[in-house]
C-alpha cells in the first residue's frame, strides 16, 4: 500500500512495541510520524504498516476478521481484548489463550461448562472448552483421535490450560458422580502427584513444569471415559543437583521437610536430600575423604534411608572398579570426581522414582484395551534459549522444531480445505517447511544426535573434538552457524530464532548411563522398593553395557509421539505469557508463526457482498451494471490493478497487503 502523508500507520516503538500515529510527510523513502502519544518520529517506510481504521474498538475474537494480518494488528488486538478481559481469541481455528495471572470468575465454572457443551465453534465467545468440545465432538461423530496441543513459553499457563481440558474432558465424558473412584478422577488426581515431583520454582514460573507430559485420554463407544495413560517425556535431572537462586528444586523436596510422612518414596526423597549435603576433600595426591564429621553424618542417614552398607555407599560414591584383563583395580575418585559421583546417584535415584511414579499412577488409572478413540492432551516445553543453553535445551528445542513441523503441515492443509471447498486454485501456495533443520538435527546417519552419539562411544573423544566435528561436518550448512571465535559453542538457526548452544556437557548429558556401582549397591538395597528400582542387570546383557543415548532415545519417544499425533486430528493452543505492553520475545512468537504460515496463502478472505459494501466506492459503475457478486468484485480488482487474488464460490481472497492497497485508494478518493 503506498503511504502517505495522512495515512493512518503502525510504527514501532522502544517501549510499546507498537504505535499508531499519522504521516505527516513523506520524503524518498523516508517518513515522518506523529504518533498518539505526540512524538514526532521519522522512519523508513518500509517499517510502517497500515492501521485498519475500520476495526471495532472492541476488536475482533477471531484474528482472521482483521482486515490486515501483521503483527502490530494482531498484538493490539490482543491487547484490546486482554484489557476487557477476554484472555481467549481465535485465530481461525486455532486458539490463542492470554495469561490472566489472576482468577476471572465464573471463567471455568459448571455453567459456562453447560454453556459450551454441544456449541459450534465461533457460536459463544472463544474458550478452552469450545476447542475441546469440538475435539470431543469430531471424535464421537467421526469415530476419530483428536488431539489438543498446547503450547507457549515457560509462565505462558500450558498446564492450566490443560487441567481446564482435562476437567471439561471429565464434565463430558465422566461417570455419574455416586462413583467414588472413576477413571477420570484419577486422571485429575494425577496432577498434584506429578506437580510435586516434576515441577518447580523457576525464574519465569513458580510452578515449572521440569517435563514433557501427554495424557490420552481413552472413551468407549458412547462416548464415557473408559481410561487413560500419561506418557511424560525428558524430566530435568540436573536440578536434583543443580539449582541457581532464587529457583528451587522439585517442590516434593520442600513439601518433605514441611511435613516428614515416612514411607518408601519419602525415605528416597530424604535419602538424595542427604546426599547432597556429603562434602568430600583431597586426600593423598588424587584420593578423596568425607570432608568431616557433618558429612560423615549425613552418609549415614543416606545410607539407613537407603538402607543400604554404609561402606559400600561410601566406596560407591569415592571409588570406581578398573577392570584389567588380569584383575579388578579399586582407584580412588578425587574430591571432584567423587562429587560428581554423588551427584549422578541422586539424578539417577531421582529419575528412576519419577519413572516409577507415573507408571504407577497409570496402573492405577488403568488403560482400556478396547478403546476405539482416544483424545491426546500435550503439555509440553516451550523453545528456550538461555545465556548458556545445553543439551537439555537442545532437545526441547528439537521438541519444538517437530511440533511446529506438524503445526505448518496441518495449517497448510486447514487452509487447502478452505480453498478447496471454495473452488479455487492452490497449487501455487508454498509450504513454509523447517525440515532442513530437522535433517540438521536427526538425520541418521550425519545429523547432530548421530554425531554425538558416534563421539560419545569413543572414548577419546572430548566436547572440544565433538565441537570440531560439528564445525567441519556442518560449514556449510545454513541453519548451523560457528559462533566467530569460538571452539566449543555452535548455533542453530530455529525457525524461531538463533540458539547458541554450549557443548561443555553434551556427552556426559547423552550418555544414559548407570556406574554399574551404583547399580550394584541399590540392587541390594534391603528396601524391597529401591532395590526394585534397580533390577539387576540381566546376566545376558554384557556388563560394560551397549552405549544407551539419551539423544537417540528421546528421538525415538518424539517420533513415537508424532505418529500418535499424526493419527488423530489435531487442535491447537497457543498460550502467550503478557508483559506490560504485550511485546513478543522472540521465542514468545507461535502466535505469529502461526501468522506467517498464513500469510504464505490467502490471510484475508470475504463473503462477496461484505467485500462489495467495502470497495464498491472504488467503482461505483460497477453495481449499477447490475452483475453477478463475482463479477462485480473482479471488476473492482481489476479497475484497482490488483492481480494475484482469488474468486471462489461465496468469497473473495486476498493475498497478503491487498485489503491495506484497497483501503488506501479508498481514503484518497
Ligand atoms: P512451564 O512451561 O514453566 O511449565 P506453563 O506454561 O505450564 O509454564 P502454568 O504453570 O500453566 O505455565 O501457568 C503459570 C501460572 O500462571 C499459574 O501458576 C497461574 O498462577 C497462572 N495462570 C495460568 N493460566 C491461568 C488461567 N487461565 N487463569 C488464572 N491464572 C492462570
Ligand atoms: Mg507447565
Amino acid at each position: 500500500m503506498e503511504i502517505t502523508a495522512g495515512s493512518h500507520v503502525w510504527v514501532e516503538d522502544q517501549e510499546l512495541a507498537w504505535v499508531d500515529g499519522v504521516v505527516t510527510s513523506v520524503n524518498g523513502n523516508e517518513a515522518e510520524v506523529e504518533t498518539i502519544n505526540g512524538n514526532q518520529v521519522t522512519t523508513k517506510l518500509s517499517k510502517l504498516y497500515p492501521k485498519d481504521m475500520e476495526a471495532p474498538d472492541t476488536g475482533v475474537d477471531d484474528m482472521t476478521k482483521l482486515s490486515y494480518l501483521h503483527e502490530p494488528a494482531v498484538l493490539h488486538n490482543l491487547a484490546i481484548r486482554y484489557g476487557i478481559k477476554e484472555i481467549y481469541t481465535y485465530c481461525g481455528n486455532i486458539l490463542i489463550a492470554i495469561n490472566p495471572f489472576q482468577a476471572i470468575s465464573h471463567l471455568y465454572d459448571t455453567k459456562l461448562m453447560d454453556s459450551y457443551k454441544g456449541a459450534q465453534l465461533g457460536d459463544r465467545s472463544p474458550h478452552v472448552f469450545a476447542i475441546t468440545d469440538v475435539a470431543y465432538r469430531a471424535m464421537n461423530n467421526e469415530g476419530k483421535s483428536n488431539s489438543i496441543l498446547v503450547s507457549g513459553e515457560s509462565g505462558a499457563g500450558k498446564t492450566e490450560t490443560t487441567k481446564m481440558i482435562m476437567r471439561y474432558l471429565a464434565y463430558l465424558g465422566g461417570h455419574a458422580a455416586a462413583e467414588a473412584r472413576t477413571v477420570e478422577r484419577k486422571v485429575l488426581e494425577s496432577n498434584p502427584v506429578l506437580e510435586a515431583f516434576g515441577n518447580a520454582k523457576t525464574v519465569r514460573n513458580n510452578n515449572s513444569s521440569r517435563f514433557g507430559k501427554f495424557v490420552e485420554i481413552q472413551f468407549d463407544a458412547r462416548g464415557q471415559i473408559s481410561g487413560a495413560a500419561i506418557r511424560t517425556y525428558l524430566l530435568e535431572k540436573s536440578r536434583v543437583c543443580q539449582i541457581s537462586e532464587p529457583e528451587r528444586n522439585y517442590h516434593c523436596f520442600y513439601l518433605l521437610c514441611a511435613a516428614p510422612p515416612k514411607d518408601a518414596i519419602f525415605r528416597i526423597v530424604a535419602a538424595i536430600l542427604h546426599l547432597g549435603n556429603i562434602a568430600f576433600a583431597l586426600e593423598g595426591e588424587d584420593s578423596s575423604v568425607l570432608e568431616d564429621d557433618k558429612a560423615k553424618f549425613h552418609l549415614q542417614v543416606a545410607a539407613e534411608l537407603l538402607m543400604c552398607d554404609l561402606e559400600a555407599l561410601e566406596t560407591a560414591l569415592c571409588k570406581r572398579n578398573m577392570v584389567t584383563p588380569e584383575e579388578v583395580i579399586k582407584r580412588s575418585l578425587d574430591p571432584l570426581g567423587a562429587a560428581i559421583s554423588r551427584d549422578g546417584l541422586a539424578k539417577t535415584i531421582y529419575a528412576r522414582l519419577f519413572d516409577w511414579l507415573v507408571k504407577k499412577i497409570n496402573v492405577s488409572i488403568g488403560q482400556d484395551p478396547d478403546s476405539k478413540c482416544l483424545i491426546g492432551v500435550l503439555d509440553i516445553y516451550g523453545f528456550e534459549s538461555f545465556k548458556t543453553s545445553s543439551f537439555e535445551q537442545f532437545c526441547i528445542n528439537f521438541t519444538n522444531e517437530k511440533l511446529q513441523q506438524h503445526f505448518n503441515q496441518h495449517v497448510f492443509k486447514m487452509e487447502q480445505s478452505v480453498y478447496q471447498e471454495e473452488e479455487i486454485d492452490w497449487s501455487y501456495i508454498d509450504f513454509v517447511d523447517n525440515q532442513d533443520v530437522l535433517d540438521l538435527i536427526e538425520k541418521k546417519p550425519g545429523g547432530i544426535i548421530s554425531l554425538l552419539d558416534e563421539t560419545c562411544m569413543f572414548p577419546k573423544s572430548t566436547h572440544e573434538t565433538f565441537a570440531q566435528k560439528l564445525y567441519q561436518t556442518f560449514k556449510d550448512h545454513k541453519r548451523f552457524v560457528k559462533p566467530k571465535l569460538a571452539r566449543t559453542e555452535f548455533t542453530i538457526v530455529h525457525y524461531a530464532g538463533e540458539v547458541q548452544y554450549q557443548c561443555d556437557q553434551f556427552l556426559d548429558k547423552n550418555k544414559d548411563y548407570i556406574v554399574p556401582e551404583h547399580q550394584e549397591l541399590l540392587s541390594t538395597s534391603k528396601c524391597s522398593f529401591i532395590a526394585s528400582l534397580f533390577p539387576s542387570l540381566n546376566a545376558e546383557t554384557p556388563k560394560s553395557g551397549k552405549f544407551s543415548s539419551i539423544g537417540s532415545r528421546f528421538k525415538l519417544q518424539l517420533q513415537q509421539l508424532m505418529d500418535i499425533l499424526n493419527s488423530t486430528e489435531p487442535h491447537y493452543i497457543r498460550c502467550i505469557k503478557p508483559n506490560s505492553d504485550l511485546r513478543p520475545e522472540i521465542f514468545e512468537n507461535g502466535v505469529l508463526e502461526a501468522i506467517r504460515v498464513k500469510c504464505e496463502g490467502y490471510p484475508t478472505n470475504r463473503i462477496f457482498s461484505e467485500f462489495l459494501e467495502r470497495f464498491s466506492i472504488l467503482a461505483p459503475e460497477v453495481l449499477k451494471e447490475n452483475v453477478e457478486e463475482n463479477v462485480a468484485c473482479k471488476s473492482i480488482m481489476e479497475k484497482v490493478g490488483l492481480s494475484n487474488y482469488q474468486i471462489g464460490k461465496t468469497k473473495i481472497f486476498l493475498r497478503a497487503g491487498q485489503m491495506a492497497e484497497l483501503d488506501g485508494r479508498k481514503a484518497k478518493l
